[in-house]
Protein backbone atom coordinates (compact mmCIF):
# COMPACT_ATOMS: atom_id res chain seq x y z
CA UNK A 1 0.00 0.00 0.00
CA UNK A 2 1.05 3.28 -0.96
CA UNK A 3 2.79 5.89 2.05
CA UNK A 4 3.66 9.10 3.15
CA UNK A 5 7.51 8.55 3.50
CA UNK A 6 8.77 12.27 3.16
CA UNK A 7 9.65 14.02 6.83
CA UNK A 8 6.31 14.18 8.57
CA UNK A 9 7.30 17.85 10.29
CA UNK A 10 7.01 19.26 6.94
CA UNK A 11 3.26 18.18 6.39
CA UNK A 12 2.85 20.47 10.14
CA UNK A 13 4.84 23.17 8.19
CA UNK A 14 2.62 23.24 4.89
CA UNK A 15 -0.30 23.30 7.10
CA UNK A 16 0.93 25.87 9.20
CA UNK A 17 -0.07 24.20 12.70
CA UNK A 18 0.87 21.85 14.81
CA UNK A 19 -0.28 18.09 13.68
CA UNK A 20 0.95 16.31 16.82
CA UNK A 21 3.21 13.31 14.10
CA UNK A 22 6.12 13.02 16.19
CA UNK A 23 5.25 12.08 19.74
CA UNK A 24 7.65 13.96 22.74
CA UNK A 25 9.12 15.84 19.97
CA UNK A 26 6.39 17.77 19.31
CA UNK A 27 5.77 19.54 22.76
CA UNK A 28 9.76 20.43 23.07
CA UNK A 29 11.84 23.04 21.83
CA UNK A 30 12.96 20.91 18.84
CA UNK A 31 9.54 21.12 16.92
CA UNK A 32 9.83 22.44 13.35
CA UNK A 33 7.09 24.48 13.17
CA UNK A 34 8.34 25.89 16.37
CA UNK A 35 11.78 26.46 14.30
CA UNK A 36 10.83 27.14 10.99
CA UNK A 37 7.26 28.02 10.56
CA UNK A 38 7.05 28.70 6.85
CA UNK A 39 5.71 26.37 4.27
CA UNK A 40 8.23 24.13 3.40
CA UNK A 41 10.11 24.07 -0.30
CA UNK A 42 12.57 26.26 -1.91
CA UNK A 43 10.11 29.33 -2.05
CA UNK A 44 8.53 28.47 0.97
CA UNK A 45 10.16 32.06 2.57
CA UNK A 46 9.89 34.06 0.00
CA UNK A 47 5.89 32.99 -0.79
CA UNK A 48 3.62 36.59 -0.11
CA UNK A 49 0.65 35.27 1.91
CA UNK A 50 -2.57 35.89 -0.62
CA UNK A 51 -6.74 36.05 0.82
CA UNK A 52 -7.70 31.96 -0.16
CA UNK A 53 -10.45 31.21 -1.60
CA UNK A 54 -13.15 29.32 -0.19
CA UNK A 55 -12.33 26.21 -1.85
CA UNK A 56 -8.40 26.53 -0.78
CA UNK A 57 -9.33 26.89 2.92
CA UNK A 58 -11.98 23.70 2.69
CA UNK A 59 -8.86 21.42 0.85
CA UNK A 60 -6.11 22.92 3.72
CA UNK A 61 -8.69 21.52 6.30
CA UNK A 62 -9.05 18.53 4.84
CA UNK A 63 -5.92 17.42 4.56
CA UNK A 64 -4.74 18.73 8.08
CA UNK A 65 -7.49 16.48 9.52
CA UNK A 66 -6.21 13.81 7.08
CA UNK A 67 -2.67 13.84 8.07
CA UNK A 68 -3.41 14.06 11.79
CA UNK A 69 -4.63 10.64 11.24
CA UNK A 70 -1.90 9.55 8.86
CA UNK A 71 -4.36 8.58 6.11
CA UNK A 72 -3.97 8.40 2.38
CA UNK A 73 -6.96 10.65 0.19
CA UNK A 74 -8.95 7.27 -0.57
CA UNK A 75 -9.06 6.04 2.67
CA UNK A 76 -10.44 9.49 4.29
CA UNK A 77 -12.72 10.17 1.40
CA UNK A 78 -14.39 6.21 2.04
CA UNK A 79 -15.00 7.10 5.42
CA UNK A 80 -16.37 9.93 4.77
CA UNK A 81 -18.97 8.29 2.59
CA UNK A 82 -19.31 6.37 5.68
CA UNK A 83 -19.88 9.16 7.95
CA UNK A 84 -22.28 10.67 5.55
CA UNK A 85 -25.02 7.42 5.79
CA UNK A 86 -24.87 7.59 9.46
CA UNK A 87 -27.73 9.45 11.21
CA UNK A 88 -26.78 12.91 12.97
CA UNK A 89 -24.33 15.30 12.00
CA UNK A 90 -21.92 14.24 9.58
CA UNK A 91 -18.69 16.35 10.45
CA UNK A 92 -19.51 14.65 13.77
CA UNK A 93 -19.64 11.53 12.85
CA UNK A 94 -16.36 11.48 10.84
CA UNK A 95 -14.57 12.77 13.77
CA UNK A 96 -15.74 10.16 15.99
CA UNK A 97 -15.24 7.33 13.27
CA UNK A 98 -11.17 8.62 12.97
CA UNK A 99 -10.61 9.08 16.89
CA UNK A 100 -12.12 5.56 17.22
CA UNK A 101 -10.06 3.96 14.73
CA UNK A 102 -8.07 1.40 16.56
CA UNK A 103 -4.66 2.98 16.14
CA UNK A 104 -5.96 6.43 17.28
CA UNK A 105 -7.36 4.67 20.29
CA UNK A 106 -4.60 2.71 20.65
CA UNK A 107 -2.84 6.61 20.83
CA UNK A 108 -5.56 7.85 22.85
CA UNK A 109 -5.03 5.13 25.86
CA UNK A 110 -1.39 5.89 26.08
CA UNK A 111 0.12 3.11 24.61
CA UNK A 112 2.12 4.79 21.86
CA UNK A 113 3.39 7.97 21.34
CA UNK A 114 2.00 8.87 18.24
CA UNK A 115 -0.58 7.50 15.89
CA UNK A 116 2.62 6.59 13.76
CA UNK A 117 3.89 4.55 16.77
CA UNK A 118 0.41 2.91 17.35
CA UNK A 119 0.08 2.04 13.75
CA UNK A 120 3.29 -0.08 13.79
CA UNK A 121 1.85 -1.54 16.95
CA UNK A 122 -1.43 -2.74 15.72
CA UNK A 123 -0.01 -3.41 12.47
CA UNK A 124 3.07 -5.87 13.90
CA UNK A 125 0.32 -7.68 15.74
CA UNK A 126 1.03 -6.42 19.54
CA UNK A 127 -2.36 -5.40 20.07
CA UNK A 128 -5.03 -7.64 20.97
CA UNK A 129 -8.95 -6.46 20.81
CA UNK A 130 -11.06 -8.48 23.36
CA UNK A 131 -8.39 -11.23 23.79
CA UNK A 132 -7.82 -11.31 20.22
CA UNK A 133 -4.68 -10.45 17.71
CA UNK A 134 -6.33 -7.52 15.35
CA UNK A 135 -3.58 -6.34 13.34
CA UNK A 136 -5.82 -3.75 11.05
CA UNK A 137 -4.88 -0.35 12.07
CA UNK A 138 -8.27 0.91 10.43
CA UNK A 139 -10.55 -1.35 12.69
CA UNK A 140 -13.50 0.13 14.31
CA UNK A 141 -13.35 0.30 18.23
CA UNK A 142 -17.20 -0.35 19.37
CA UNK A 143 -17.67 0.79 23.00
CA UNK A 144 -16.70 -2.15 25.62
CA UNK A 145 -14.44 -3.69 23.47
CA UNK A 146 -11.10 -4.23 25.68
CA UNK A 147 -8.02 -2.85 24.16
CA UNK A 148 -4.67 -4.87 25.63
CA UNK A 149 -1.09 -4.42 24.94
CA UNK A 150 0.88 -7.79 24.27
CA UNK A 151 2.88 -8.85 27.33
CA UNK A 152 6.27 -8.74 24.90
CA UNK A 153 5.49 -5.51 23.63
CA UNK A 154 4.64 -4.15 27.17
CA UNK A 155 8.75 -4.61 28.29
CA UNK A 156 9.41 -2.17 25.45
CA UNK A 157 10.68 1.24 26.38
CA UNK A 158 8.82 3.09 23.90
CA UNK A 159 5.75 1.38 24.94
CA UNK A 160 6.24 2.41 28.89
CA UNK A 161 7.23 6.16 28.33
CA UNK A 162 4.43 6.34 26.18
CA UNK A 163 1.93 5.50 28.86
CA UNK A 164 3.86 7.75 31.24
CA UNK A 165 3.96 11.12 28.86
CA UNK A 166 0.24 10.17 27.96
CA UNK A 167 -0.83 9.89 31.41
CA UNK A 168 0.67 13.33 32.24
CA UNK A 169 -1.27 14.78 29.14
CA UNK A 170 -4.60 13.45 30.48
CA UNK A 171 -7.02 10.75 28.94
CA UNK A 172 -10.38 11.30 27.20
CA UNK A 173 -13.43 11.26 28.74
CA UNK A 174 -14.95 8.47 26.57
CA UNK A 175 -12.03 5.93 27.50
CA UNK A 176 -10.60 4.45 30.60
CA UNK A 177 -7.59 2.88 31.16
CA UNK A 178 -5.96 0.31 33.49
CA UNK A 179 -1.90 1.54 32.90
CA UNK A 180 -0.40 -1.24 35.12
CA UNK A 181 -1.56 -3.98 31.97
CA UNK A 182 -1.84 -2.02 29.64
CA UNK A 183 -5.84 -2.87 29.04
CA UNK A 184 -8.01 -0.09 28.14
CA UNK A 185 -11.68 0.26 26.94
CA UNK A 186 -14.38 2.60 24.90
CA UNK A 187 -16.71 3.49 27.90
CA UNK A 188 -18.65 5.59 25.13
CA UNK A 189 -19.16 6.75 21.63
CA UNK A 190 -17.46 9.91 21.81
CA UNK A 191 -19.19 13.60 21.45
CA UNK A 192 -17.22 16.21 19.56
CA UNK A 193 -16.86 17.95 22.29
CA UNK A 194 -14.97 15.21 24.21
CA UNK A 195 -12.72 15.33 20.99
CA UNK A 196 -9.71 18.02 21.46
CA UNK A 197 -9.16 18.25 17.88
CA UNK A 198 -8.97 21.87 16.61
CA UNK A 199 -10.01 21.62 13.52
CA UNK A 200 -13.22 22.92 11.13
CA UNK A 201 -14.38 19.59 10.09
CA UNK A 202 -17.33 21.44 8.46
CA UNK A 203 -14.93 22.47 5.87
CA UNK A 204 -14.42 19.29 4.99
CA UNK A 205 -18.13 18.47 4.64
CA UNK A 206 -18.39 21.62 2.33
CA UNK A 207 -15.40 20.26 0.21
CA UNK A 208 -16.73 16.96 -0.13
CA UNK A 209 -20.50 18.02 -1.34
CA UNK A 210 -18.91 20.11 -3.86
FE1 LIG B 1 4.67 18.66 13.76
FE2 LIG B 1 5.55 17.31 15.87
FE3 LIG B 1 7.23 17.86 13.83
FE4 LIG B 1 6.38 19.79 15.50
S1 LIG B 1 7.67 18.02 16.00
S2 LIG B 1 6.47 19.93 13.29
S3 LIG B 1 4.23 19.14 15.89
S4 LIG B 1 5.39 16.54 13.77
Amino acid sequence: MARYTDSVCRLCRREGVKLFLKGDRCFKEKCAIDRRAYIPGQHGQSRRPKKPSDYQVQLREKQKIKRMYGMLEKQFRNLYEKAAKRPGITGHNLMAMLETRLDSVVYRLGFAKSRAQARQLVNHGHVKVNGRKVDISSYAVRVGEQITVKDKARENAYVAEAMESVLGRGLPAWLKVEPATFTGHMAQWPERDQIEQEVNEQLVVELYSR
